[in-house]
């Protein structure tokens, strides 16, 4: 499986926004796009217009980077949201929001995406009483994903959570049962988007794809 090597904090630089990749380490003073504001590389300090073709293709990145998905997964999601009679944009949000790392990581279970899609391959998650590794697997309403019942899992878990982590959006019902559980109660729409990439147009990606 492709995946990106280089170091996270580059993404945000490119982009020139926060996308929030390395759990609590951006929120605090050592985040890299706070000492360094600007693109990484030999001409990243030299400011130029971006053409329109420059926005559409840097919203495209910023959207993808924020979920840690890669382009042909990404041009997946967007076909399946082409053939919904709803909203191209909308669906394809939501079909984000509903993927397994990310739901397990706004149910507070860990500090990033990247850790919650670790905690999935691993094998510490299960979906309707089942194991799944597929950190792209989408949940659908009424399913209920679940911490695996064992210790390592458990303390893992604790591990990872944040002291306080943030309430769950409106479609997810979290248990603080042991082990930890959380439902999905109906479809994500735009407003359940995380909160952190709320301003993304998503007008200009579907632009920019369907050109
Ligand atoms: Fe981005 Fe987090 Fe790195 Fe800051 S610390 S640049 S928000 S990944």
């Amino acid at each position: 499986m492709a995946r990106h090597i280089d170091s996270v904090c580059k993404l945000c630089r490119r982009e020139g926004i926060k996308l929030f990749l390395k759990g609590t380490r951006c929120d605090s003073p050592k985040c890299a796009i706070e000492r360094r504001e600007y693109a990484p590389g030999m001409h990243g300090q030299k400011r130029s217009k971006p053409s329109e073709y420059g926005n559409r293709l840097r919203e495209k990145q910023k959207l993808k980077r924020f979920y840690g998905v890669l382009e042909k997964q990404f041009r997946r999601y967007f076909q399946i949201a082409t053939r919904s009679p709803e909203n191209t944009g909308e669906v394809l949000l939501s079909i984000l929001e509903r993927r397994l790392d990310n739901v397990v990581h706004r149910l507070g279970w860990a500090t990033s995406r990247a850790a919650a899609r670790q905690l999935v391959t691993h094998g510490h998650v299960t979906v309707n009483g089942r194991a799944c590794d597929v950190p792209s697997a989408l949940v659908k309403p009424g399913d209920v994903v679940a911490v695996k019942n064992r210790p390592h899992s458990l303390q893992l878990v604790k591990l990872n959570m944040q002291s306080s982590p943030p309430p769950p959006p409106d479609y997810l019902e979290r248990s603080a049962a042991e082990p930890p559980e959380g439902k999905i109660t109906r479809l994500p729409t735009r407003s359940d988007v995380d909160p952190r990439i709320q301003e993304i147009r998503e007008q200009l990606i579907i632009e920019l794809v369907t050109r």
